[in-house]
């Protein structure tokens, strides 16, 4: 039997937007939801500014199904970490998710999956839902290493005590990420489908089948409906498109 999982439209506004933009952009969000329909929302929404932002951005979101998210913690839950925010204070922020390992972290931080696991872990343990990205590059891809490369980070970011409640995949195929390439529907179905497998390997058949599984990369309003269609595609990370209400919603609606 396959499981019903409800899908999940997630933005990553990355570092983009000072106080007004993201006011007006959550709360037109929050205005589209509470229009669309009475009752049980057929998506979840999730919208993760950057860190400046949470603050503002939580407030316009207040009393709305529009969940708040943030682009990544620290392992620790306090200390001598400058710069750094833990995932203790963006849950004392109202945060309901973090991005964990997103492909620009891992290039511009260097961020092992072994970090990205203990990433996760923290977010668990302050009790926040966790996205954990993996994607290959295209030269992984053009070396047909995509599935190994995509199992790989999946087995060593995944934290310990994952359950389809509090943890989301993202397949984001980095050579997708901001470059208007997508993935086509069978490469991206066949990726998905791959890290179902290797979850029901790690979680068993219950769990894996429950978990969600986003695809990201370049998603926009006329791709989402037929990404979002795949039998293994439970919803999308989007970046850029997220940042236009028109867009953002566009996409959300296609998957109803
Ligand atoms: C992302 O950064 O998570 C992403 C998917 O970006 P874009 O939609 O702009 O490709």
């Amino acid at each position: 039997m396959i499981a019903k999982r409800c899908p999940l439209i997630a933005g990553n506004w990355k570092m983009n937007g000072l106080k007004k933009d993201g006011r007006t952009l959550a709360s037109t969000l929050a205005k589209h939801i509470k229009k669309k329909k009475k009752g049980k929302q057929p998506f979840g929404m999730l919208i993760c500014p950057p860190f400046t932002l949470l603050g503002a951005v939580g407030a316009a979101l207040k009393g709305s199904a529009v969940m708040l998210g943030a682009q990544d913690c620290h392992i620790s839950e306090s200390g001598a970490h400058t710069g750094d925010i833990s995932a203790k204070m963006l849950k004392d922020l109202g945060c309901d998710y973090v991005i964990v390992g997103h492909s620009e972290r891992r290039a511009d931080h260097k961020e092992s999956n072994a970090m990205v696991k203990a990433k996760a872990e923290a977010a668990i343990k302050a009790g926040l839902k966790v996205i954990v990205c993996i994607g290959e590059t295209l030269a992984q891809r053009d070396a047909g290493r995509t599935i190994a490369v995509n199992h790989r980070q999946l087995r060593g970011s995944l934290p310990e005590g994952a359950t389809a409640a509090n943890t989301v995949i993202a397949y984001e195929p980095v050579w997708a990420i901001g470059t208007g390439r997508v993935a086509t529907p069978d490469q991206a179905q066949e990726v998905h489908a791959a890290i179902r497998s290797a979850l029901i390997r790690a979680l068993g058949e219950k769990e894996a089948a429950k978990m969600r599984i986003l695809y990201g990369g370049s998603m926009k309003p006329d791709n989402a409906k037929e990404l979002m269609a795949l039998e293994d595609v439970d919803g999308g990370l989007v970046g850029g498109a997220s940042l236009k209400a028109k867009d953002f919603w566009a996409i959300a609606k296609s998957q109803t």
